[in-house]
């Protein structure tokens, strides 16, 4: 009984979070999530952080810039 796969090697993880190598999906120190070291050019998480990043960038603006009340 052999079975033709190749999904029982292990697969190398690298924790987003701390960059902890790992061979399961999660980080065992701090218990983020894990993923190929080597993700694709374009996935649409890097996307999503692009527009979070603009978004807190001009949340940061309006806290620090705080304009004064007009007499
Ligand atoms: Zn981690």
């Amino acid at each position: 009984m052999s079975a033709h796969t190749t999904e029982g090697q292990p697969t190398l993880h690298r924790c987003r979070s701390c960059r902890t190598y790992t061979l399961s999906g999660t980080c065992p120190r701090c218990g983020g999530p894990a993923g190929t070291p080597h993700p694709a050019k374009y996935s649409p998480e890097d996307r999503y952080a692009k527009y979070r990043r603009a978004l807190l960038a001009d949340d940061r603006r309006k806290n620090t810039v705080d304009a004064p009340p007009r007499a």
